[in-house]
């Protein structure tokens, strides 16, 4: 790829995807609502191809028998889809009514709110008077801040060398002081709050009165579906521990600075997966999915230089975590070094189940014990239901734990999005140099997966071909039918929809110069432009073969 900056890397990347119909903004006509994305028509088939992967490697198709600590262990998947308004019990004993919130700063001047830890400044002195400038940004955050400060002191751009720095870029929450904070969109200094809590989930109403006790969430994740569902899976499907409940749908949350594209959402899909067993074996259990999760990410191409899998520090994990792991990418928008989350895989013990029998729990000491209302009794009481787990050949009953791969379906496809995205230099058909712009994604989830191509349009042998080599590879995978323009261009505007084959029907292909040929077509593949012919009969199964 030819050298360009991540922040003009990214630039192309949205570009592309507005252009070439992966990823429009919603309501775009409207303006647009800030947090909020659309897919288009290559999109909307990328994502559905990555959630299909998903689906088929968690559920469908997974391998019923791994090795643990060396011996086979059969488990099995299933999956459900439950609705995204709940009980609002279910987030009370969950935590996240209590729990579930950003800390939020707000500005007196611009009246803008933002996330507290998502502000970025440094200090900075000119003429005896020291600023924190500060500054909201997906690009270059020193860059941001040289403009605003240079903009705050009144002072042209070739005097950036009068500005004094202390100290580098760092959070706005490592600083104690605000009095002297210039906020993102503020033209003084000392307008911002203090941090305050904000809740996350979004909040609606169900049937016609609005109170307090219509009051619902929209779900801020899928996995507490696999957790109050967990009794009836086990009594309907007769599934045994170890198993796996996997689900994959919308979920909210009213994230105060949505950026990055589709990084950070209001409105995103997960693919969560809740896997039960046997508390002894939790821990060799949590090192299976942790470890098979990353590859998950690899085996569909994902460039490991720019993956990383990344423990949780003691500090970091939740209250009810024993180990936590995320599989991060290193996105065009991070800084050098930094990385985005993908994926979450938690060791979430017995908290989940068990809150939902007992109420909401609370750590005291290493104990998780059932937090206290003011009347000493339980704050948020669970459902009282039994959620334990009879093992009846080991004659043993008792509360499974839990293993949580958590991933994001937009993240993911953003992800794949930014790995394919490539430039470079190529001699075209004409023999002049050009730059190509390809999107290499595996063939697994490419949008689609040929190209079909008449050499001319207006001969109609070669048109009548092609339509029928269309109407033979549909049935088992998307196909693009393109007849207009050069077919240099045509290769050109697949390679952009990172489509893995082409399929060019010309003069031979219908005899026309000579049996040779006949009935044989030309296959072009799009990362090594390499071009070789095939029969018509042998076609189908060539692709069936490279696309699975
Ligand atoms: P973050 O720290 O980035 O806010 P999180 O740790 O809160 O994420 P989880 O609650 O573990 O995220 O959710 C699991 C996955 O859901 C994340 O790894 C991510 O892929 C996806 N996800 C979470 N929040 C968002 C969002 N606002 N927009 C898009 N995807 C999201």
């Amino acid at each position: 790829m030819a050298e360009i900056s991540s922040n003009e890397r990214m630039e192309k990347i949205v570009s592309l995807c507005r252009r070439r119909g992966f990823i429009f903004q919603s309501s775009e006509i409207y303006g647009g609502l800030n947090g909020l994305w659309d897919y288009g028509p290559l999109g909307v088939e990328l994502k559905r191809n990555i959630k299909e992967a998903w689906w088929c490697d968690m559920v469908s198709a997974h391998n019923e028998r791994v090795q643990l600590d060396g011996a086979p262990r059969p488990f099995q998947m299933v999956g459900i889809e439950s609705s995204i308004i709940m009980h609002p019990r279910v987030w009370k004993t969950s935590g996240h009514y209590d729990l579930f919130h950003d800390m939020m700063v707000d500005c007196r001047e611009s009246k803008r709110r933002y996330r507290y830890d998502h502000i970025k400044g440094a200090w900075v002195e000119h003429d005896g008077q020291k600023v924190f400038v500060t500054c909201i940004t997906d690009g270059d955050a020193k860059e941001e801040i040289t403009r605003r400060a240079l903009l705050y002191f009144k002072l042209k751009a070739k005097y950036a060398d009068k500005l004094v720095w202390h100290g580098d870029v760092i959070d706005l929450t490592s600083i104690n002081e605000t009095g002297q904070v210039l906020a993102p969109d503020a033209k003084e200094p000392g307008t911002l709050t203090e941090p305050r809590e904000f809740n996350l989930m979004f909040e609606t109403h169900i049937g016609a009165m609005r109170s307090d006790d219509s009051k619902a969430f929209l779900r801020p994740e899928t996995a507490q579906g696999m957790f109050v569902n967990f009794r009836n899976v086990v009594d309907s499907s007769r599934v045994k521990v170890p198993f796996g409940i996997a689900q994959q749908g919308k979920s909210f949350r009213n994230e105060i600075t949505p950026r990055n594209f589709t990084f950070r959402t209001r409105e995103f899909e997960q693919m969560e997966m809740e896997f039960f067993c046997h508390p002894s074996e939790s821990r060799q259990w949590y090192q299976f999915w942790r470890d098979r999760r990353f590859q998950w990410y690899v085996d569909l191409g994902i460039d490991q230089k720019r993956l990383i899998l990344r423990d949780h520090e003691q500090g970091e994990l939740s209250h009810y975590s024993v180990g936590t792991a995320d599989v991060e990418y290193a996105f065009p928008f991070c800084e050098e070094g930094e990385y985005g989350e993908l994926e979450g895989i938690a060791h979430r013990g017995d908290f989940d189940l068990r809150s939902h029998m007992e109420g909401k729990l609370v750590r005291e000491g290493d104990q998780l014990v059932v937090e206290q209302g003011e009347d000493g009794k339980p704050k948020y009481p669970g459902s009282g239901k039994d959620l334990t787990y009879h093992d009846e050949e080991a004659k043993e009953r008792f509360v499974p734990h839990v293993i949580e791969p958590a991933a994001g379906a937009d993240r993911t496809v953003l992800a794949f999005i930014c790995d394919a995205y490539d430039e470079e230099e190529i001699t075209n058909e004409k023999g002049k140099t050009e730059m190509r712009v390809v999107m290499r994604f595996h063939p697994r989830i490419a949008p689609v997966k040929v190209g079909v191509f008449p050499l001319l349009k207006n001969k109609p042998d070669l048109v009548a071909k092609a339509m029928e080599i269309r109407a033979l590879l549909q049935p088992h995978m998307t196909v693009f039918y393109d007849e207009t323009g050069a077919i240099g261009r045509r290769y050109r505007r697949q390679d952009e929809a990172g489509t893995p084959f082409g399929v060019t029907i010309d003069f031979d292909t219908i005899g026309e110069n000579g049996d040779e040929n006949k009935n044989t077509v030309t296959l072009r593949e799009r990362d090594s432009m390499k071009q070789r012919r095939v029969k018509i009969d042998d076609l189908l199964d060539i692709l069936l073969r490279e696309i699975k």
